[in-house]
């Protein structure tokens, strides 16, 4: 084995001059974290980035999805899709609602709005849909069934950052989207996450959650958590934004090289674009049906890990079936999810990965 190893992914990162020289600033105040000058910044350059009315800043993109459905103050059931990381079931069940597991379509691996509705009970309150992969849920069916039945749109917006529906950024959907900004995400601020959003109380009610609920020195309004961004994570934000633009761009050229190798191969489904959405080229899944393919996702996973490539099984399992949820949920509600999680590896995908070793990727996928 004497190639590099390849990972999955690989951190944008700024340079440590452009690094260091954002953080200096920091020795002359000292103010390290609650809401400080570098925070500030980032907030405006986001909401001006991703063209959204509102955003809050987090310390992680799980706190934020947690402490905004807390924000709602919902009870009941929450439709999502097990379809997902374990952080979206989490938060809903930490909020103590009931997640209700609506399945995926088998295009994009968002939720199939076509069965949403018919899981709709009187004890349903709102909807938590997942963008997956960088690919979009389709938010103009969510929007009208959502209207119709007097329910909350919260999305998972994990994989979504810079993604675009028609010109309009994808924070701009729904009652709040959470972006994550984990340092294996498409921007990064080594851990971190925000909400975005259009109603304006949003803004100091999700303020206050993210502080303890402190409304004034001497007023705690609220049971809330700590999960505000530090100024440090702030700055690694800050230059990581200068770049984003050319890292998706070079994200996509190897989707697209990927794409020119795997695509039409009997027994690999790739995603392909989507009609009027400007995609953030996140991850790149393959998934492998052995009855026409001739080998499993296991058997490629290996093939790969024995050559020193490293690519995920994501999202596997699915978070119905987790132990922590055995007995509560079953995957036989969700058969499609159910069928993609077992055939699904997403292929080693960041912006500097070079073009000659996604071709080393795919002859290890194609050789027969
Ligand atoms: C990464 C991710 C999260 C959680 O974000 P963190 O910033 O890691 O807490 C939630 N949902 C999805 C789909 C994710 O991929």
């Amino acid at each position: 084995m004497s190639k590099e190893p390849i990972l999955v992914t690989r951190s944008s990162m700024p340079t440590m001059e452009e690094f260091i020289k954002e953080i200096e600033p920091i020795w002359d105040t000292a103010w390290l974290t609650n809401m400080g000058p570098k925070h500030q910044q980032l907030e405006k350059e986001l909401i001006d980035y991703m063209g959204v009315e509102g955003l809050q800043l987090f310390t992680n993109g799980h706190m934020a999805l947690e402490l905004c459905i807390q924000a709602f103050k919902l009870q009941g059931e929450v439709i999502t899709t097990p379809f997902t990381f374990a952080s979206t079931t989490h938060a809903i069940v930490r909020n103590n609602l009931t997640p209700v597991f609506c399945d995926i379509n088998p295009q994009d691996y968002t939720m199939d709005v076509t069965k949403l509705e018919s899981l709709i009970t009187e004890k349903t309150c709102a909807i938590v849909p997942v963008h997956v992969y960088g690919n979009m849920c389709n938010v103009a069916e969510i929007e009208r069934i959502a209207k119709k039945h007097n329910l909350k749109v919260i999305y998972d917006a994990a994989h979504a950052f810079g993604v675009k529906v028609n010109g309009v950024g994808a924070g701009c959907f729904g009652d709040a989207s959470m972006f994550s900004f984990h340092a294996t995400k498409v921007f990064n601020t080594i851990e971190g996450g925000a909400v975005t959003f259009s109603q304006p109380w949003l803004k100091k009610e999700l303020y206050n959650l993210k502080n303890f609920g402190i409304v004034d020195a001497e007023h705690v309004g609220e049971v809330g958590g700590n999960a505000k961004m530090n100024e440090f994570q702030a700055a690694m934000g800050i230059c990581n934004l200068r770049h984003v633009d050319t890292e998706i761009a070079k994200r996509k050229a190897v989707v697209e090289r990927y794409r020119s190798r795997l695509q039409g191969v009997a027994g690999i489904a790739v995603t392909s674009e989507q009609a009027g959405i400007q995609s953030n080229y996140a991850y790149f899944p393959a998934v492998f049906d052995e009855t026409v393919f001739g080998k499993t996702r296991d058997e490629i996973f290996e093939a790969l890990a024995e050559e020193n490539v490293f690519a995920r099984k994501y999202f596997y399992p699915l978070t119905n079936s987790y132990d922590c949820y055995k007995g509560t949920y079953s995957v036989e509600d969700t058969p499609v999810a159910q069928w993609v999680a077992k055939r699904v590896l997403t292929l080693p995908l960041f912006a500097d990965l070079p073009l000659a070793d996604v071709d080393r990727i795919c002859d290890i996928i194609l050789k027969k």
